[in-house]
């Protein structure tokens, strides 16, 4: 037996909780473990995860948006769970432990007791896949036949070809985000029936990637910036010009906005002025019912990127403006 087909063996063999929640698609039993490991190769081919420790003391939000895009595909809305639900119970398999935090014991009692990120984070640092594991993970031929394997071991169809829909998904949404943020620096002629051409997942994934990492989670207009240990973030990935009318995925025609500067920007009752400053419409400055919180943002200059080339473009701003009739 190769190395690989070591792997592939362990991985068709993932032992997952039984249950009456669970229907034929998923085999009448638990999906998280092979939808935490799909979500995992996904980090491995971006180059996001270089090593076989995976910390879950930092940043979560891409492993949760993986794991979440996957999640949705095979398992009922009103459902929800943790990264940390299988991310725990993986230290089961042979291939997978978690590290403890010093002092802490990894014992079967501790490991049913996580189903939040916080718990587990008091309890372990991270997780170390077998250094074996992690290279046949490297390779392209590697991931896809264990891919394949968590596919076809724990899903039947339709479920099965809805995950590989997202595999792929996940991977141009990935070239994709990297794409718009490479045109910054070295404009190239493009296709302009490129973007078009994608699917409206890619591409939303994608400019979504693109738009938040540049403004590391935060609110460009209020500043907020909240990531819950879970890996949700308060922001959205907004356009300037809509894409319906720009067909511009451009990230200097995009903003990281929370959800209420996010809707107030799209309503035009806020935007940015040519020195950087947010502005107001009239009738928040003149109407008595809205609330002040957005009124302390006027003249104050917004939070842009930390990269100049990267900031929103006048050109865009200056449309938002004209549409909303927006005026210092
Ligand atoms: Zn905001």
């Amino acid at each position: 037996m190769t190395v690989l087909e070591h792997y592939l063996h362990l991985f068709a063999r993932l032992r997952r909780a039984p249950g009456p929640t669970w229907g034929p698609s998923t085999k009448r039993r638990a999906p998280h473990k092979p939808l935490l490991l799909l979500s995992i190769l996904d980090l491995v081919a971006r180059g996001t995860l270089t090593s076989g420790f995976i910390d879950i003391t930092g940043d979560l939000s891409e492993l949760n948006e993986l794991f979440t895009g996957y999640w949705r595909r095979v398992v009922p809305l009103e459902q929800k769970s943790s990264i940390a639900f299988p991310f725990s119970r993986l230290h089961n398999e042979s291939f997978w432990k978690l590290m403890p935090v010093p002092g802490r014991e990894i014992t079967p009692a501790t490991l049913n007791s996580i189903s939040t990120v916080l718990q587990l984070r008091g309890v372990a640092m991270g997780a170390r896949m077998d250094e074996e594991l992690f290279l046949q993970m490297q390779s392209v031929d590697g991931r896809s036949a264990l891919r394949h394997v968590l596919l076809q071991s724990f899903f039947t169809e339709p479920a099965l070809a809805a995950l590989a829909e997202e595999v792929a998904i996940h991977d141009r949404a990935f070239e994709y985000g990297l794409g718009l943020l490479e045109q910054v620096r070295e404009p190239v002629v493009r296709d302009p029936g490129e973007s078009e051409s994608l699917p409206e997942a890619v591409r939303n994934q994608g400019f979504r990637r693109a738009v938040v990492s540049t403004y590391d989670h935060r609110c460009a207009l209020c500043g907020v910036r909240i990531l819950t240990s879970e890996g949700y973030t308060a922001v959205d990935a907004a356009h300037i010009i809509p894409w319906k009318i720009s067909h511009n995925d451009d990230v200097r025609n995009g903003m990281a906005l929370c959800k209420l500067c996010h809707w107030s920007f799209d309503k035009g009752m806020l935007g940015v002025a040519g020195d950087y400053t947010v502005l107001a419409s009239r009738q928040i400055r003149s109407d008595p019912n809205v609330p002040g919180l957005l009124l302390t943002l006027v003249g104050r200059a917004i939070l842009p990127p930390a990269d100049r080339s990267l900031w929103p473009a006048q050109e865009s701003l200056g449309w938002h403006r004209w549409q909303f009739r927006l005026s210092d």
